[in-house]
């Protein structure tokens, strides 16, 4: 069966890949085994030294990952250095500079007669599965830190991104890295859920909550680990002293970038009824000032959504919430003239808890605002969804803030717009937006065995 690459800005074929046979999905699971003692044998040194001239050929490569990437999923290319690419390599050279001090050994009790030390062990082989948001950065971000620790890797792209990851599987083809110690599969669900019956030791699966429900429950039933990192909609609480300038800001980067497809990307908006209109207002004028189009054209800063599926899925919420009055700002459609995969960048006033807009998540340019009079009420309207992934809180009142901050029921914070994505500070979500966390000091121990081993003194 062969896997078919549509560019969603045209709806032309890119090209196809044939999908993997379980023949050759079982191989590359044997083949990771294999690999991984003398993958072990080298030491978080001499993996990181391998990774090193890995990382030199994807770098030398870049600009041929980001087209591709534009073409296979609507990335502007705009934006793809800063969103995806520049990312995914800050992201992996920083695993490299800090993998020796968080993987080594530590000493957890101690006293007169006895010494308790902890040693960072990999678990085995992973299978790792990614969607096609972020193409190079989630590669990067799921499949990095499993090399680092010892973790041999078979790794299944998203179809939509099929053309993205072989070529990357191609240059690392070039670089030193040991065969079988990273390899891809290609295909479907069907062809990630057959990797996940194999003889693996370890599931990282970055996707929708739907399909994490599913994986962790095979997981469960083979008593593997699986690190799920799911869905979400992230509130942005907007109080009646934010900086309007601030807000718009934040709300069209978190929301619209990307389409509007970024999983913890701002996707509620529940601003004090006293600066709702300025607010309202002042995003409207926003979104009127930017170019949708193709996203191989510079200007550009939205392009179309994945695929018309993911378009005519946004419709079907936009509408409902239309059909139950809500008040549309501005958009609202489909863009005429283009692909049907385009969709007009939207704001929707008058919504309500009952609308799917709210309830669900919303993988689009669109925006649903409620408003609030008091911070109970906003809190209750925030943690009302069964997400808990990023929170954006907008106030030039640091005490609220942090009191806030605290009552937010999501794992990334960011005040005011400041960024909260740094390699070292833990990625993941609360409730049903996944289980575990990535980067940092905690992301390398997810991946790992925790073992102590008590020697006397
Ligand atoms: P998806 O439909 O869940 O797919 C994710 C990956 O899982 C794809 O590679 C998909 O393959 C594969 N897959 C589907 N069914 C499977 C099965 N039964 N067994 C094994 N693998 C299976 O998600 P998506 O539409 O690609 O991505 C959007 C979602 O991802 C959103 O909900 C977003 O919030 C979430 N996301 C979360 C994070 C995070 O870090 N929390 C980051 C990015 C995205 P095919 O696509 O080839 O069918």
């Amino acid at each position: 069966m062969k896997i078919r690459s549509i560019n969603p800005t045209t709806n032309g074929t890119i090209g196809e890949i044939d999908a993997s046979t379980p023949k050759e999905i079982h191989k590359k699971v044997q083949d990771a085994h294999v690999a991984q003692e003398k993958w072990l044998s080298l030491g978080v040194k001499g993996r990181v030294k391998i990774l090193e001239n890995v990382l030199e050929k994807l770098e030398n490569r870049l600009e041929e990952i980001g087209e591709i990437s534009t073409k296979s999923m609507g990335m502007p290319s705009s934006l793809r250095g800063v969103l995806d690419l520049e990312a995914g390599i800050e992201y992996f050279r920083w695993y490299l500079e800090n993998a020796e001090k968080y993987l080594d050994s530590e000493i957890s009790y101690e006293d007169e007669t006895t010494v308790n030390t902890v040693y960072y062990e990999p678990i085995g082989v992973a299978a790792v599965i990614s969607p096609w948001n972020f193409p190079f950065c989630t590669f990067v971000w799921q499949v990095v830190p499993n090399l680092i620790v010892g973790n041999p890797v078979v790794f299944k792209g998203a179809s939509e991104c099929v053309l993205v990851v072989k070529l990357i599987e191609d240059i690392i083809a070039t670089s030193k890295l040991p065969k079988g110690v990273f390899s891809e599969i290609y295909g479907g669900g069907d062809v990630g859920e057959i990797l996940i019956h194999e003889d693996i030791d370890l599931i990282c699966f970055t996707g929708s909550t739907m399909v994490g429900k599913h994986i962790s429950s095979i997981a469960s039933d083979k008593l593997i680990k699986a690190l799920l990192e799911l869905g979400g909609s992230a509130p942005a609480i907007v109080f009646e002293d934010a900086d309007i300038k601030k807000v718009t800001e934040t709300v069209f980067f978190n929301r619209f970038a990307n389409s509007g497809q970024i999983c913890d990307g701002l996707k509620r908006l529940i601003v004090h009824k006293d600066i709702a209109k300025k607010i309202e207002q002042a995003l409207v004028e926003m979104i009127q000032s930017k170019k949708v189009g193709n996203p191989e054209d510079e200007t550009v800063e939205i392009g179309p959504l994945v695929s018309k599926k993911q378009a005519d899925a946004l419709e079907v919420q936009v509408n409902d919430a239309i059909a139950k009055k809500a008040r549309v700002l501005i958009g609202g459609d489909k863009l005429k003239n283009l692909s049907e995969a385009f969709f007009e960048p939207t704001i929707l006033a008058n919504v309500t808890k009952d609308m799917k807009i709210w309830s669900e998540e919303t993988f689009g340019p669109v925006l649903p605002i409620m408003t609030f009079e008091t911070e109970d009420e906003a809190l209750a309207l925030a943690n009302d969804t069964e997400y808990g992934l990023g929170g954006y809180i907008l106030t030039e009142n640091r005490e609220r803030a942090q009191r806030v901050a605290a009552k937010l029921k999501t794992g990334m914070i960011s005040v005011n717009g400041t960024l909260y994505l740094h390699p070292s500070s833990p990625f993941g979500g609360y409730k049903r937006s996944g289980i575990g966390r990535e980067h940092g000091k905690y992301g390398f121990h997810e991946l790992c065995q925790i073992k102590v081993v008590a020697t006397e003194k």
